[in-house]
């Protein structure tokens, strides 16, 4: 696809000092551009960032997947005085985004296109329009000079389970570095979040034993055991709604269960042998996920001598799928009180969607997240965000300059 002629491109080579800055609508239209659906490689878009950053005189680190297709940059902005690790920020983002395939897109999805209000496009809001719009401001954070450093994270492998960015994270430590915090931005409408539920997923394999469906006592049918154990989920989900604790500052202010899919049977005159299903857990910090799987498979291995009573060989087994924790960067931070000041608002929220956030905070890096665009809009076909998210993403970066320039 071709790129719209008012869009400059940065040469990175051209010996002639840097090139014409790029507005964050046609940063946003650049990395848009690149497929990085999680299955591609990232690698262009990467190479675009770090030619575009060395144009200003900034070196990126990169730090690439065991397969060399994928990576991760990172890029420190040092502050006047030579100071590249101490204190400052760090603006972190994904590369990735989520596939197309299937989707209904009346445009194409990697070329971003405004209708009225609104830009359309493949990763709009999910989530580089955050990233444009904080390298929109390297020209600024470079010619008015810092007080304190200001690194750029931006990871491959988050919409498959926030790989890339663990390991960007030991690179971080290794360096030494200590930074005041981390504004990682996913799509919170420019809310401030300061907390997100944690989540765990798991896959429940019941092996039955088949026969004959007119013979159903001779069988172990898996898909009705699978059931069994789904309703139950299902019955602790209304119990979390219901009796569980809550805090009101989350979209979804309870603990959710949820089970995502099922597959079992071959035949309907078969007894089915085999039922596999996928649940998840988001939970609030206080609830912990572990003692949820405690139960499942408590409820679910009461099924067990039943089963083995009619065939030795049958099990209810669990795969553990993902693990991501939940955060909860405190009020009084100085993070939080950075945010603040650059939305211009006392107000913040938590969230029940995960992101890379607790892993940062988990690596004791205090976080929030904030970014432009809502959820809602990410992963859907004719993925779009408001023009006038861009602005207030401008304007927080714009009270951050001011909050970390010189001059
Ligand atoms: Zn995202």
């Amino acid at each position: 696809m071709n790129a719209p002629a008012t869009l400059m491109q940065v040469r990175p080579d051209d010996g002639h000092g840097r090139a014409e800055d790029l507005t964050p609508l046609e940063l946003i239209r650049k990395l848009v551009s690149f497929d990085t659906t999680s299955r591609e490689s990232n690698l262009a878009l990467i190479e675009w960032v770090r030619a575009y950053l060395g144009n200003y005189g900034i070196a990126s680190a990169l730090t690439f997947d065991d397969d060399r297709r994928k990576a991760n940059l990172f890029a420190t902005i040092p502050a006047q005085d030579g100071n590249a690790t101490t204190g400052g920020i760090v603006l972190s983002g994904h590369t990735d985004v989520v596939p197309v395939d299937g989707q209904p897109w009346d445009s194409n999805p990697f070329e971003v296109v405004q209708q009225g209000d609104r830009l359309i496009g493949r990763g709009v809001t999910d989530m580089k329009s955050f990233l444009a719009v904080g390298l929109s401001f390297v020209p600024e954070f470079v010619r008015r000079g810092l007080r304190k450093p200001v690194h750029f994270a931006l990871s491959y492998d988050e919409e498959v389970g926030c790989i890339g960015v663990r390991r960007l994270i030991s690179d971080v430590l290794a360096k030494g570095l200590s930074p005041l915090g981390c504004i990682v931005g996913e799509p919170t409408g420019m809310q401030l979040v300061v907390a997100h539920k944690g989540k765990k997923a798991w896959r429940c394999r019941v092996r039955g034993f088949e026969a004959h469906s007119s013979l159903t006592p001779n069988g172990v049918n898996a898909v009705q055991i699978a059931c069994e154990i789904v309703a139950w989920i299902a019955r602790r989900a209304r119990e979390f709604r219901d009796a569980g604790r809550k805090d009101d500052a989350y979209d979804v202010p309870f603990t959710t269960v949820h089970v995502g899919t099922i597959h079992g049977g071959t035949a309907l005159n078969i007894v089915p042998r085999d039922c596999a299903f996928d649940f998840e857990i988001r939970h609030l910090p206080f609830d912990d996920p572990d003692a949820f799987f405690a139960e499942v498979k408590t409820y679910a291995e009461s099924f067990l001598p039943a089963m083995h009573a009619v065939a030795s060989g049958t099990h209810i087994e669990f795969d553990l799928l993902s693990t991501l924790p939940g955060f909860d960067t405190h009020e009084g931070s100085e993070i939080t009180a950075l945010g603040c000041a650059c939305n211009g608002t006392h107000a913040f929220g938590k969230v029940s969607f995960g992101t890379e956030a607790s892993l940062f905070h988990n690596a004791s890096l205090p976080t929030v997240i904030c970014g432009p665009g809502h959820i809602a809009q990410a992963h859907q076909p004719n993925e779009w965000v408001a023009l006038d998210q861009i602005a207030r993403c401008e304007n927080f970066m714009r009270r951050l300059s001011d909050q970390i320039c010189a001059s």
